[in-house]
Order: C-alpha cells, then sequence, then structure tokens
C-alpha cells in the first residue's frame, strides 16, 4: 500500500479506504479541488450543486457521522460551521442572513462521513432540492441548533449505524 505523508494526513486508524470522504480529506481523490482546509478540516464543493455555492465541510477523521456526534463535538461543529461561512466569505458572499447551514439526518445521507453542506444564496437554492434543505425537518438539521441536533440525532443515528455495521460487515471493513 502507499505511504503517501501529506502533511495534514490523517493517522490510519480514522483512515477508511473505501469512504470517498477520506479519499478527498488525505488528497488521495484528483477529482476534487479542496477549497480551504485547516488542520482537522476540509471543504470542498458539492458534487451535486443545489445553489450557486454548496459546500460540504467534513472533517479529515472519519467521523462515522451516525455513530459519533455528543455534546464534545459541539466545538467541531462549530468550527466546521466557522470554515464553511469563511469560505462563502472568500468567494465574495457577503450576505450572511442568507445563507444555509446544516446536516442530513440519517438515513437521508449519501456519504457515511460526517459532512456540513454550506450553500448560498439560500434563497436561490433550487426549488427541486429544496425540500432537502428546509431547516428542522427531517431531511435538514440547521447547525445552529446543534444541541438540539445532538439529541434528535442521536436515536436515528443508533438505528442507522445498526444497518451499517451489517453492511459493512458483509464488506470486510472489520479486519
Ligand atoms: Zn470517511
Ligand atoms: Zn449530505
Amino acid at each position: 500500500m502507499e505511504d503517501t505523508a501529506t502533511n495534514w494526513s490523517n493517522s490510519d486508524e480514522n483512515y477508511v479506504e473505501t469512504c470517498i470522504f477520506c479519499l478527498i480529506a488525505n488528497k488521495k481523490d484528483e477529482n476534487t479541488k479542496i477549497i480551504k482546509e485547516t488542520k482537522d478540516l476540509v471543504c470542498f464543493s458539492d458534487i451535486f450543486p443545489c445553489a450557486p455555492h454548496h459546500y460540504l465541510v467534513i472533517p479529515r477523521q472519519h467521523i462515522f457521522s451516525c455513530l459519533s456526534l455528543h455534546k464534545g463535538h459541539i466545538d467541531l461543529v462549530e468550527r466546521m460551521a466557522k470554515l464553511g461561512k469563511d469560505v462563502l466569505h472568500d468567494q465574495g458572499i457577503t450576505d450572511m442572513t442568507d445563507i444555509r447551514v446544516g446536516f442530513h439526518q440519517p438515513p437521508f445521507i449519501s456519504v457515511g462521513h460526517l459532512h456540513l453542506h454550506v450553500l448560498a444564496p439560500a434563497s436561490q437554492i433550487s426549488k427541486y432540492m429544496l425540500y432537502k434543505f428546509t431547516p428542522e425537518t427531517k431531511y435538514f438539521v440547521t447547525k445552529n441548533e446543534e444541541e438540539k441536533c445532538v439529541e434528535i440525532l442521536l436515536p436515528l443515528y443508533w438505528m442507522c449505524v445498526c444497518l451499517f455495521v451489517m453492511i459493512l460487515k458483509n464488506k470486510q471493513f472489520f479486519k
């Protein structure tokens, strides 16, 4: 196995080879351009943008969204939101009241690696996709309510975890 030491790469235990977001975070996906990064976070464009600006912020560490969100992650979530807003700012967005920042709840997630959606202008979110990004619905939990989010998500997460564990076991993820 190749062992390319990128400056901020993960320790092996937090890296899941088959996870596309782990690949992106470790700069092993050539198709994805990282827009901004910090020591433990990475921001890139959503592959299916639903607004003129649509970015994802992920932790480098493979936080299996389902498993790990608890109150200890509030600081991480705050920093994810800040990075997303910094990127919007870099991209020339000035009206921070017309943005949308949040998580999809399981089972409405596309990738099992914690990711924060950052969209702007919120008023221009594609109307066909709007249902997916409507705050405090079963589809989308905004980061402003992260405490509540944790409470709502945990039971759902565990449900989802069971499912994923079954799937992962089949794929021989666990050695
Ligand atoms: Zn991952
Ligand atoms: Zn998502």
